[in-house]
């Protein structure tokens, strides 16, 4: 995306983590109706955000070039549902869907520009997750039970009501896809801070702090620059 504003290109990202269940989606980004037949506010979305209309970048054209089929994804976890975040759901129509039950709850009780209904009118198979008194690190967080490599969700409310990070175990420490709660690789520091604030949520202070006393995790934010996802 190359959004007025912050003018910098930046990517939607999605993870794809190979487990015990088969492969899993962390965000699906734009899908591939949204790129070939848009509504008219997904259009309108789509040229603020000037993207690229791609359907090769799409979660499941990607996926498909790395070998799977579509049936193959038994599990997608969503750190929300935003315009942005949620479109590849109907690409994978027979999933489950793991989210946030607060988001979900938002999401049927509230319209907003933000929401694109479509995304989740082929009923998805929802699979709807509360805290309870999990910790990861210092967050509060709950496991998702029977996946190897482990996978956590940490709750970062704010953003939404129902966001939530996706923490991943590795070998040496964890891979988490922040969503777009924590910092962006950007410029963002020389915007001021109530608006990186009214972007993100309240948790960056916090998220800086953790990242700067744990080098070892890796934290990725859902809209890095290109030169990112170009260098990882
Ligand atoms: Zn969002």
């Amino acid at each position: 995306m190359r959004p007025y504003f912050p003018r910098v290109e930046n990517g939607v990202t999605c993870f794809l983590i190979e487990t015990n269940q088969g492969p899993v989606l962390v965000d699906t980004g734009f899908g591939t109706h949204d790129f070939l037949t848009p509504t008219r506010s997904m259009k309108v979305f789509l040229n603020l955000m000037r993207s690229p209309r791609n359907v090769n970048e799409t979660a499941l054209h990607q996926l498909r070039r790395l070998g799977y089929k579509r049936e193959d994804v038994k599990h997608i976890i969503q750190t929300h549902l935003h315009i942005d975040h949620a479109g590849g759901l109907p690409d994978f129509p027979h999933t489950q869907v793991h989210v946030l039950k607060a988001e979900h709850d938002h999401i049927i009780s509230h319209r907003s520009w933000e929401y694109h209904p479509g995304h989740w009118a082929h009923n998805p198979n929802w699979v709807l997750n509360e805290t309870r008194d999990g910790k990861w690190y210092d967050f509060d967080a709950l496991q998702l039970e029977g996946f190897e490599p482990e996978i956590w969700l940490v709750p970062l409310i704010g953003h939404t009501p129902g966001h939530t990070a996706v923490a991943i175990k590795q070998e040496q420490a964890w891979v988490v896809h922040g969503g777009d709660a924590v910092p962006f690789d950007m410029k963002v520091d020389e915007v001021p801070e109530w608006i990186t604030k009214k972007m993100l949520g309240p948790h960056v202070p916090r998220i800086r702090e953790f990242m700067k006393a744990h080098p070892e995790v890796k934290i990725v934010g859902s809209h890095m620059s290109l030169d990112f996802y170009e260098s990882t």
